[in-house]
């Protein structure tokens, strides 16, 4: 069943997702920032095997985070909207390429030991200096 369906800005790639997220993050880290071009990303954590690009192909690069953690970031090569980032055990789709983000509120803002002094942060989430205690499946 699909929970949430999704795409680039230019309408070549196409995903689902067949669950809901396990949770919504804004992610205030420098990787982020830079990745974004602004003060935070904004995500939703998925399984990533619930996760299928239905039409179209992501491209990607990697980059190490300062956890020393590789990060996988997958956008599209025609109009640059980013789609995807994952390390070893985190996948996540960016909210701002769903269908219908008004259903995907955030619930966690975390790296805030990096966030900018003026960054906007939600009052009503769970907040983090580093890194969520974040498991996903087993
Ligand atoms: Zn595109
Ligand atoms: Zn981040």
């Amino acid at each position: 069943m699909t929970t949430l369906s999704g795409g680039c800005r230019c309408g070549k790639i196409r995903y689902t997702c067949d669950t809901a997220p396990i949770t919504v993050s804004f992610c205030y880290c420098t990787d982020c920032q830079k990745a974004s071009g602004g003060p935070f990303c904004n995500y939703a954590v998925v399984p990533a095997e619930a996760v299928t690009v239905n039409q179209g192909a992501t491209v990607h690069y990697t980059v190490e985070a300062s956890t020393g953690n590789v990060v996988k970031r997958e956008f599209c090569a025609h109009c640059g909207a980013p789609l995807f980032a994952s390390t070893n055990n985190v996948f996540v789709i960016t909210v701002g390429s769903l269908d219908d983000p008004s259903t995907v509120p955030p619930a966690i803002a975390i790296w805030l030991d990096s966030a900018q002094p003026w960054a906007p942060i939600p009052e009503n989430v769970e907040r983090f200096a580093r890194n969520p205690p974040i498991t996903l499946g087993a």
